[in-house]
């Protein structure tokens, strides 16, 4: 379902006329109307599947929920149960995973179901505590998935409740020093029972009236108690310190295309940034890449020519930029070591990270596979 689409079928909610509080019993009132159909979600008056639930909340982990959807329905069809997850080889879990980023999840989340498996019987313990406890499962992640899955009284708190939050109470202090008092806040708001559907209902609200620019605070079952809009100023909320970006760092990437189509590729290592995925062979990133000597660290000696541009890629903490050189290889040519020749054929079965797909894309690969094969005819 679209935003727009979510707001067009809403009606204007009739003021109220009360002031004081913000009353749970609104929010939940309004959800059993708008709530949003989602592949993960259990229908009205069912009980949610804990293992749905959490593979939901690790993709969605820094991630839109449109760009969720076919990944959840991807890893559901193939690993409907927790055992079947923690039964697969990572590798595959990687490579169904490939291009949803932050790969770290992936991992984690490979690790957290066979923890499950063998620690807790299969059964996801109920408790934020003992779900915290869980590979890859954060304060924000249990407090999720106790309160989704087990209607446990927890308070989720993401980037769409810490809005909801700031805006109904004003709160001037910002983020992320913030944090306790929306905590301490979102507390109060809290009803007795239907702690889950309160849970969904806040990031229901948050992602589709009150969002980051223009809240429909019109449509929104809080307008009559909500601080910011009383001051005329939701879209000032949350107050936020000014973000430190990354510096640049920029380095090379080396795409030896072997003349019986086949294409140089290594493993990441397990621990790090992109771990255990595939790439083609690169040279450091950093901040003082010197261009000039770059061809010097490919992986082996060729006729290496440079790609036209850069590839740009935005990481959490820095941006990248990275020249690709392109050179093309006898047949009888070996991998050196650490890395493997893959077939351009099975490319798409390899777990490359959406980074390694725009280098790949850069180097052209049928391109450089035509001029070799124009020069070895003429
Ligand atoms: Fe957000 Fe507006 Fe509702 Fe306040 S009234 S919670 S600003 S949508």
């Amino acid at each position: 379902m679209t935003l727009a689409g979510n707001r067009l079928r809403q009606k204007p909610v009739e003021p109220a006329g009360k002031t004081g509080p913000p009353r749970a019993a609104d929010l939940l009132a309004w959800y059993d109307r708008h709530r949003r159909s989602l592949p993960w979600r259990a229908a009205p008056g069912e009980k949610a599947d804990p293992y749905r639930v959490w593979l939901s909340e690790i993709m969605l982990q820094q991630t839109t929920v449109k760009a969720v959807v076919p990944y959840f329905t991807r890893f559901a069809t193939r690993f409907p149960t927790v055992g079947e997850l923690a039964a697969a080889e990572r590798s595959e879990v990687l490579r169904l995973w490939a291009g949803l980023g932050y790969y770290a999840r992936a991992r984690n989340m490979h690790e957290c179901a066979k923890a499950v498996i063998e620690g807790h019987g299969g059964r996801f313990p109920e408790t934020e505590t003992e779900l915290a406890a869980l590979p890859g499962i954060g304060a924000y992640t249990a407090a999720a998935i106790a309160a989704i899955a087990f209607d446990r009284p927890a308070v989720a708190i993401d980037g769409n409740v810490e809005r909801v939050v700031t805006r109904l109470f004003a709160v001037e202090d910002e983020l992320p020093a913030a944090k306790p008092a929306i905590k301490r806040l979102a507390g109060t708001l809290l009803p007795q029972q239907r702690t889950g559907d309160f849970a969904q209902a806040m990031m229901d609200l948050g992602a589709t009236i009150c969002t980051p620019k223009r809240p429909a605070c019109v449509l929104c079952p809080w307008q009559q108690t909500c601080a910011a809009r009383a001051r005329g100023n939701a879209e000032g909320f949350p107050r936020k310190a000014r973000k430190k970006s990354g510096e640049l760092r920029r380095g090379a990437a080396f795409v030896v295309l072997r003349a019986d189509g086949h294409v140089l590729v290594r493993t990441r290592a397990n621990a790090g940034l992109l771990g255990g995925m595939t790439e083609v062979p690169t040279t450091e990133w950093s901040v003082d890449f010197d261009a000039a000597t770059a061809v010097d660290q490919a992986p082996l000696a060729a006729e290496w020519r440079k790609a036209p541009g850069v590839v740009s890629h935005i990481f959490t903490h820095f941006p990248l930029e990275l020249i690709v050189y392109v050179a093309t290889v006898a047949a009888r040519i070996n991998a050196p070591r650490g890395t493997r020749f893959v077939a351009i054929a099975e490319l798409d079965g390899e777990a490359f990270p959406n980074l390694m797909r725009k280098v790949l894309t850069r180097a052209d690969l049928n391109r450089a596979m035509n001029a070799r094969r124009r020069a070895h005819s003429s």
